[in-house]
């Protein structure tokens, strides 16, 4: 794909998400965070030429790498996979702009803990488990609401901003619409929430459709890898 090409592939999934926001609402908006895993700093470069600024990674040190060889151009940087405990004072140096997948109380516990020995504070979403899969990590349905609020009360140095999940692992549209639906209510039950965090490559209409603000597109935005 050349740039006009690539431009013309881009501006047909703003068309898809612009006809579900207006669907939803015609006052809502929605962020999109372009998720490079798979591709390599120049796949960036060129998504970025036409427009796109927020990107996130899910590996610490890959999100390190891409920082360091992108950092002359104003990029917006998510990390958005699991962190695990011994990645937890790289991730607070990286700085992210919003750390989408913070998945349990332990964890917040933790992060809060290295964030005060380095008076750092770090913007967050809870990570739901809206379908209650064993594959997958977050707090469930049930429990979110009252861990959301035992981490806004304990966790002075974490500045919890709304929600995240990924919606089920099914070719069925109702059991991720549930699961979409479960995510946005939670959110909705937060009145200091501000963001919901829901939407990938295969089902980021109906994300939207059920309220997401915020999606996290990979393979759709960077379809020659
Ligand atoms: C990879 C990833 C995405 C993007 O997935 P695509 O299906 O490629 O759009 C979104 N969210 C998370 C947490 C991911 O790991």
């Amino acid at each position: 794909m050349n740039e006009i090409e690539y431009k013309i592939h881009v501006d047909k999934i703003y068309e898809k998400i612009e006809f579900a926001r207006k669907l939803f609402d015609s006052h809502h908006i929605v962020r999109i965070v372009a998720i490079s895993k798979s591709v390599q700093a120049d796949a960036i470069e060129s998504l970025y030429n036409i427009g796109q600024r927020a990107y996130g990674e899910n590996r610490v040190q890959d999100l390190i790498d891409k920082q360091k060889k992108l950092d002359d151009l104003p990029l917006e940087w998510h990390f958005v996979g699991r962190l695990q405990s011994n990645k937890i004072n790289s991730l607070i140096d990286a700085n992210p702009h919003l750390f989408h997948s913070l998945s349990s109380f332990d964890l917040a516990q933790a992060l809060d803990k290295r964030l005060a020995a380095k008076s750092k504070k770090m913007d967050c979403l809870l990570q739901i488990n809206s379908a209650n899969e064993e594959s997958k990590a977050g707090v469930s349905y049930d429990e979110a609401i009252d861990v959301y609020q035992r981490i806004e009360s304990e966790c002075q140095n974490i500045k919890l901003k709304g929600v995240m999940s990924i919606g089920a692992h099914t070719a069925d549209k109702e059991s991720i619409e549930s699961s979409f639906r479960k995510t946005r209510a939670v959110f909705d039950s937060i009145d200091s929430a501000t963001i919901c965090s829901m939407g990938m490559s295969s089902d980021y209409e109906l994300a939207i459709e059920c309220g997401s603000n915020m999606l996290r597109l990979g393979s759709t935005l960077f379809p020659q890898h």
